[in-house]
């Protein structure tokens, strides 16, 4: 029998599945289930440089769509996968169509969160995760336009870094009393909140929004007794991993589809690669759902090699950047709360690192313009390093050397 893998999604993680397969020479077929209207994309412009208008939509994409007929991958666009039967090991498709298959990936992402209060379905009010909401909105960043951005995550900053660039008038509202508040250092996060403030960005933490307002579309934020005049809301609070087509097809799932480090689900014939995937991490010592395109990308070429039964694990250090205004910020591991948090650099020239300890390990590094530290502190995390603290803040001491 011809094998035949499916892949549900089309992202970042579902397309580098459907490539990585070719390129290991992969018989059979490939088809790709992508509810969106688009061939697989990149989602990090979507709040950089595509939304500022420096890159087109044709650079979004992984590969341009003749490639894929090429290499003989079916790409199905504006199809939903609305049921797995894992039994007749067949999806069921939103056109009424059952795909069969031998192996099948799951590579369905996340999708926003999104907020419920009075008012949070009024015109006027966006998300941000695919091409379509940018499109939604790009063209009302427009000079003077009153832009409210809810959620001070990095979604939300670099949303706000390029509306201030384009002239709008931006207030950032989180509720915690820090911006980046689940990932850095208050060190970090007030460097941020500092640089958006020099910037001319409205940036309030401790805010939470109560209501929205308006007739016909948005008008006022309410937070509390606070009213925020809007042309425009942009809320960036997180995603949920789509899971349910994997949860109600009986496959393990806690905050993400559970796979092992080669992506193997339960179930010997389905995989699971990208933001919907809750996998073991040997470097960091748990498991973790992780959504940075470096993981899916790592994730999408282990599940290929699984398939091909090569089982080769996908181990690495989690990492992920941040591009707002002239700051390249890059992040290798994870810190947490009651780490001790080491600077090496100086934080007012826009250029240093923030480093991690944990018990006197090497856990995280944030760099802010130090690519040279992200690329090193990789290794020492990874090697789970031991660097004397003083040593770790003397610049004149490169970390590789550590
Ligand atoms: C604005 C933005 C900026 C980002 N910036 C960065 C960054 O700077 N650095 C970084 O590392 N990461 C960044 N990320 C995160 C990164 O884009 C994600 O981690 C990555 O896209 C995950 O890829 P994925 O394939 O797992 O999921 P997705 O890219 O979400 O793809 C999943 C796809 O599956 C489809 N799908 C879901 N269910 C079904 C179904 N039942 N049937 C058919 N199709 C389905 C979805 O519509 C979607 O197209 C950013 C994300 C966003 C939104």
């Amino acid at each position: 029998m011809t094998e035949a893998v499916v892949i549900i999604g089309g992202g970042q993680a579902g397309g580098q599945v459907a490539l990585a397969l070719r390129q290991l020479e992969f018989p059979g077929t490939i088809t790709v289930v992508g509810e969106e209207p688009y061939a697989p994309y990149e989602r990090p412009p979507l709040s950089k440089s595509y939304l500022a208008g420096e890159v087109s939509e044709e650079r979004l994409f992984l590969r341009p769509q003749a490639f894929y007929a090429e290499k003989h991958i079916t790409l199905m666009q504006r199809i939903q996968a609305t049921r797995i039967d894992r039994a007749a090991r067949g999806v069921q498709l939103s056109s009424g169509e059952t795909l069969p298959y031998t192996k099948l990936v799951l590579a369905t992402g996340g999708r926003v969160r999104k907020m419920s209060c009075p008012g949070a379905d009024l015109p006027g009010i966006h998300y941000l995760r695919n091409i379509d909401d940018v499109r939604g909105f790009r063209d009302r960043l427009a000079p003077g336009a009153k832009l409210v951005v809810v959620g001070g995550g990095y979604i939300g900053l670099e949303v706000a870094a390029v509306a201030i660039k384009r002239g709008c008038r931006v207030t950032v509202l989180e509720m915690l009393p820090l911006v980046l508040n689940r990932v850095v250092a208050p060190e970090m996060s007030r460097f941020y909140a500092g640089v958006h403030r020099a910037a001319g960005v409205d940036v309030r933490t401790s805010t939470g929004v109560t209501a929205f307002e308006g007739r016909s579309k948005v008008e006022r934020v309410i937070c509390g007794d606070t009213v925020i005049d809007a042309d425009l809301v942009v809320i960036g609070i997180g995603i949920v991993p789509n899971v349910e087509l994997a949860a109600e097809a009986g496959l393990a799932v806690d905050n993400g589809i559970v796979v092992d480090e080669c992506t193997r689900t339960v179930d010997p014939d389905v995989f699971a690669a990208g933001d919907c995937t809750n996998h073991p991490n040997s470097i960091i010592g748990g498991r973790l759902r992780l959504e940075s395109v470096p993981n899916a990308l790592a994730q999408g070429k282990a599940a290929a090699g699984a398939i091909m039964g090569l089982g080769q694990p996908h181990v690495e250090v989690p990492w992920f950047w941040s591009d707002q205004y002239d700051l390249k910020l890059q992040m290798a591991g994870l810190s947490r709360p009651g780490d001790r948090v080491v600077i090496r650099g100086v934080i007012s020239e826009r250029k240093f690192s923030a480093c991690y300890l944990r018990d006197g390990v090497f856990v995280a590094c944030q760099a802010v313009n130090m690519v040279k530290d992200f690329i090193q502190s990789k290794k020492l995390i990874a090697g789970h390093a031991r660097p004397d603290p003083e040593n770790l803040a003397n610049l004149a001491l490169a970390l590789k050397d550590l």
